[in-house]
Parts: structure tokens; C-alpha cells; sequence
């Protein structure tokens, strides 16, 4: 089938799958003419910590509508990759944030927890909406701030480490109540979730606990914000977070081991990931050469092995891959300029248990009594283009969790 006849045949079916999903949502309630999406990242809140402290907003927000034992993150399961891969439906190595500290090759720009979306190399679920003639609005989401080839969302706030996390729910609030013309059909926030406590007091914390307890309050009064807008305002909430968290005890310095002659082999850490970046053959081989000096455990791979073994093989990879094993962190994660070991740390292999995340849905679409047993950070965004009618990412590597099938 020729190119532009196999685009429309995909789109149609995808059309089909969506109108399935809707007609089959059971219960009393109507099928929304323009329901607005929602979704709320908590960042670092790991899949168990609303169940082991039976928080009764994502408890009651489990019963009213879908669940998921875990949310899987993309590798890396670090914060910037992650979230690019919830708004994109597209892993680190194609969306081009294939890190919190990277290099591209072909600029020489160094990324280093950048807040520009000119960043990401596919188009992000904001752009879609807009570019569909529906309104989006973005807060504080990693890498959304600018144009992306041209288009922004109609509402955006950047990050502001000074704004709690209550300013974000008022913000999302009053969108909503704004009248249909002006009314956002899509709106993506970040929230703190349990990140910092759980890098600075592990994950077994009473600061985790208590980072939760303000999440849970949070999604208390988003909630009640949301019922208030009554049956005329229908909302898809979907809560999601970027990764979980494990415990670490011991920091590995990459820098002493490799042996470096100015700029380059550049070394971009990211947590317990390193990128290695060489621009010669002799530069290569000495990099190789020093990884045996390595402590043991830790995975060294060439991106060609990191493609095969994780799909990490993107143009903005390292040229060598390193990753540590859980419990372990390389040591530029920075604390306040103390060398102090962190207590808590991600970015691992993302099928470790510790490493998954969260996924709550309510609303028109997300009837109550579903418990899926694993979602992927790459679902959410073909997910949300299914409830708001839009065709999928061009490129999305994940599923649409309305499209029916287990
Ligand atoms: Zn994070």
C-alpha cells in the first residue's frame, strides 16, 4: 500500500479503536462531547508509596477509576527522559532527551536539565492538541518551554522553584472553569511528588511519607475541584509519575577511571548513568582500555549494546554506556556542593520493581473496577490522543490502553 493510503488506513482504524473504547465504557454516564485531559505528573513517587500508607485520595481515586501495579519508565528512568517519553510516546533515544546530561554530537550544545523544548526531536502531546485546533496548557513540565517548531501551548507557566505545588491546582482549576471557547481540552502539570526527599532521605523515609501525605491532599483537592465542575465540564484525570526511587549506599567517581585530554572523551553522568563521548579512534580505544579499572558491577556497554540491550542507541548516545547497579550512584550528582553519598536514586534498569512508578485515571473514559497490571511511560501520550480525538505520535512506541486488547 502506497505511503499517504497506509496513513489513512492507520488512522482509521486508530479512529475505530477510539470510538470503541468510548461505546464501550459502561455506566450511567453520557459520552462527553469535549472532555478535557488532564494529566498530573508526581515526580519520584514510586508505585507503592500511596498503597503502603493506604493514602485515601489515591485510594478513592483507584476504586472510582483505573489503576496499574506499576507504571514502567523508559530507559533511563531519569526525570528529564522520562517525562519526554510520557508526553511524546517515544523512548529517550528517539525523542532526543536520552538524559538529564547529555552532549549532541552534531551541535556540540551540552544539555544539562534544560527547560527548552526545542530539545525533544518529536513532536510533544501540547504541540499535537494545538495543532489539531484544540488548546493546551502546560505547567512546569520538563522541556516544554518555548516554541516547538513553531508552536506553544495557548496556556503555559514555566518552572518556578519558588511556586508550590497548591498554585498548580488553582492554575488547572480555573482553566477549567474558563468557558468552552477559551476552555483548555488539555492541560499537563508537574508536580514534586517525592523526589527530593527520596534522594536525600531514601525511600524508606519519614520524609517520603510525609512528601506523599502533601501529594495525597493535593490530589484530594484537585479532585473535589474537578467534581465541582459538575457533568457539564466532563474531566479525564490522569495521574501518573516519571520513576520510583531505591536505596543507595555507595557513589562511584567515573572521572578518575577514564582518562581524559581536555573536552573530550566528554562524560555526561546522570545518576547511575554515564555517557562517554569519544571524537577519535585512539580516544576510543583507551576509554575501552580503562573500563576494566571499573569497580565490579557495573554494566559497561558500546551504544551498539545499549541499543540491543536497553533500544538506547540514538544519535545523542554516548559513544560508551554505563550504567550502575542499584545501590550504587556515580558521584557528580550533586548535594548542595557536598560529595555526601545520596540516600535514594534512580535512572536504573527500568523493569527493577523499585524503579516503577504510578497510574491513576478517572473520568468519562476511565470507568470505574480496572486494574491493568503494568502500564508503560510510552502508553500515556497515544492514550490521551485517543480521549481527545486526535490522531496518534507519528512515531509512538507505546499503546493505546483504550484501544481494548489485555
Ligand atoms: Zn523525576
Amino acid at each position: 500500500m502506497a505511503g499517504p493510503f497506509r496513513r489513512v488506513a492507520r488512522f482509521l482504524a486508530w479512529a475505530l479503536a477510539c470510538a470503541q473504547a468510548t461505546t464501550a465504557a459502561p455506566g450511567p454516564r453520557p459520552v462527553p462531547a469535549a472532555p478535557a485531559v488532564v494529566l498530573i505528573t508526581m515526580d519520584g513517587v514510586r508505585w507503592d508509596y500511596p498503597l503502603r500508607d493506604a493514602l485515601p485520595a489515591f485510594s478513592s481515586m483507584g476504586s472510582a477509576g483505573w489503576t496499574a501495579r506499576r507504571l514502567t519508565p523508559p530507559f533511563p528512568s531519569l526525570t528529564f527522559p522520562s517525562h519526554t517519553t510520557l508526553a511524546t510516546g517515544v523512548s529517550p533515544a528517539r525523542n532526543g532527551i536520552v538524559a538529564n546530561s547529555f552532549l549532541d554530537r552534531a551541535s556540540n550544545r551540552r544539555f544539562s536539565d534544560e527547560r527548552e523544548g526545542s530539545w525533544i526531536e518529536v513532536p510533544p502531546l501540547w504541540v499535537l492538541a494545538e495543532r489539531a485546533g484544540l488548546k493546551a496548557a502546560v505547567r512546569s513540565w520538563p522541556c516544554s518551554q518555548g516554541a516547538w517548531n513553531g508552536t506553544s501551548p495557548s496556556f503555559f507557566r514555566g518552572y518556578d522553584g519558588d511556586a508550590r505545588d497548591g498554585e498548580t491546582v488553582s492554575w488547572i482549576l480555573d482553566l477549567l472553569r474558563r468557558p468552552a471557547p477559551d476552555r483548555p481540552r488539555l492541560i499537563m502539570a508537574w508536580t514534586r511528588g517525592a523526589d527530593h526527599a527520596g534522594h536525600e532521605e531514601g525511600p524508606s523515609s519519614e520524609g517520603v511519607r510525609r512528601a506523599m501525605r502533601a501529594s495525597d491532599k493535593l490530589l484530594s483537592e484537585l479532585r473535589a475541584g474537578i467534581a465541582a465542575l459538575g457533568p457539564s465540564a466532563p474531566v479525564d484525570l490522569i495521574v501518573v509519575s516519571d520513576h520510583g526511587m531505591t536505596k543507595v549506599d555507595r557513589m562511584v567517581d567515573v572521572v578518575k577511571v577514564i582518562p581524559k585530554e581536555g573536552y573530550f572523551p566528554y562524560i555526561a553522568t546522570s545518576g547511575p548513568l554515564c555517557n562517554i563521548y569519544v571524537k577519535t579512534e585512539a580516544q576510543r580505544r583507551a576509554v575501552a582500555a580503562s573500563l576494566s579499572r571499573l569497580p565490579g558491577g557495573i554494566l559497561s556497554m558500546t551504544r551498539a549494546e545499549a541499543g540491543r540491550r536497553f533500544g538506547y542507541d540514538g544519535d545523542r548516545t554516548g559513544d560508551f554506556v554505563l550504567l550502575c547497579p542499584s545501590g550504587a550512584t556515580f558521584a557528580s550528582f550533586h548535594r548542595k556542593g557536598d560529595r555526601d553519598v545520596p540516600r535514594g536514586m534512580h535512572g536504573y534498569d527500568p523493569s527493577l520493581p523499585d524503579m516503577g512508578g504510578i497510574f491513576y485515571a478517572e473520568g468519562p473514559q476511565f470507568p470505574p473496577g480496572k486494574t491493568l497490571a503494568e502500564v508503560r511511560a510510552a502508553d500515556i501520550a497515544p492514550t490521551v490522543c485517543c480521549v481527545l480525538r486526535i490522531p496518534p505520535p507519528p512515531s509512538a512506541e507505546g499503546r493505546n490502553l483504550l484501544d481494548g486488547s489485555p
